[in-house]
């Protein structure tokens, strides 16, 4: 147990957010919680109104001028969205509304409605402008996602601002997506951030991975789902065929030093499954991994980033 940790809770963005402090700062754990509720108000896609509905809203129709850092991360998902083989589509929007996965979602759409709605999440029919910061989306109905990516973008945006504030020791985790500042006090291993048991209660851990002043990202098919026919049927969708992503893998934890990179690079390995992602992770020294698979592997990129003291997996 770390001595002299003060822990600051909320619910933002749907998700349990949690900052942990050296000091006891609740101000400045307030003006964390509103930076995190200012930036999802930007990027939010399940209210009314945000800069991204005002864009989806427009579809078909005509461009919308954003602010700079919308922009900013739209063009980062479309880049990411062009990638080739990519499994990250930034306009999944039709599909993901359609599925309602974690939002009373029960049923399996009919075949032929997501071979219609995949007709509209193509990220070449985005027209992104820079001159005036203007997202276009060509057709009516096109809608943008940015949930596989605002978190982390926002993660690292709380994590500059505590850095702007003299700290240099925090965690932040917004339901998944950990950021870190340095490492505890007199715990040079650094911080030990729990990888959960797919499907297991929240305090069941197959491990723990240590980092020191890293990211920590999870996307898991247990986070949502429901389970019809003896499948889960989850919330990340195969771009391809508009149906949640079906491979050998539960989960997919990414350790960078940016978690916009962790929660891109989630959803990218997540599409190539464990052979391709370590292949592919060979050539990326920034960026570790942690796969574990349905048949109840937990396979470790070659450990550059972090260390894992792993538990039983029963
Ligand atoms: P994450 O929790 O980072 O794995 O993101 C999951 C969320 O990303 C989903 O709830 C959807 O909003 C969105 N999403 C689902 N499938 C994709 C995909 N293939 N590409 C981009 N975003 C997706
Ligand atoms: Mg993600």
């Amino acid at each position: 147990m770390t001595a002299g940790v003060f822990s600051y809770s909320a619910v933002l963005m749907g998700s349990p957010i949690l900052l942990k402090l050296f000091d006891d700062n609740p101000t400045l754990a307030r003006q964390v919680f509103q930076l995190i509720k200012q930036q999802e108000n930007l990027f939010t896609v399940n209210r009314a109104e945000s800069e991204v509905m005002s864009i989806n809203q427009a579809a078909g129709h005509h461009p919308v001028v954003v602010s700079e850092p919308v922009f900013a991360l739209i063009s980062v998902a479309h880049a990411v969205s062009l990638l080739p083989e990519s499994a990250f589509n930034f306009t999944i929007g039709p599909v993901v509304k359609r599925w309602k996965i974690g939002f009373q979602g029960r049923a399996v759409p009919p075949a032929n409605e997501i071979a219609a709605l995949l007709k509209l999440t193509d990220p070449h029919q985005v027209v992104l402008n820079s001159a005036d910061c203007s997202v276009f989306l060509q057709q009516p109905g096109m809608e943008i996602d940015l949930g596989a990516i605002a978190k982390g973008y926002i993660a690292d945006r709380v994590q500059a601002f505590l850095r702007q504030q003299g700290v240099q020791q925090a965690l932040i985790n917004l339901g998944g997506n950990v950021q870190t500042l340095g490492s505890p006090p007199h715990e040079p291993q650094g911080w030990g951030i729990g990888l959960k048991k797919p499907f297991g209660r929240d305090d069941e851990l197959l491990g723990v991975l240590q980092v020191q002043g890293k990211s920590v990202v999870t996307s898991g098919i247990y986070e949502r789902y429901f389970e019809l026919d003896g499948r889960c049927w989850h919330h990340i969708f195969d771009p391809q065929t508009g149906y949640p992503l079906d491979n050998e893998l539960l989960s997919v934890t990414v350790i960078s030093d940016r978690s916009i990179d962790g929660d891109i690079y989630t959803t990218l390995l997540y599409g190539m499954g464990v052979e391709q992602g370590l292949a592919y992770l060979a050539d990326q020294p920034d960026i570790d991994a942690v796969f574990v698979t349905r048949d109840r592997q937990i396979i470790c990129s070659s450990p550059r980033h972090f260390q894992f003291q792993q538990r039983d997996f029963a």
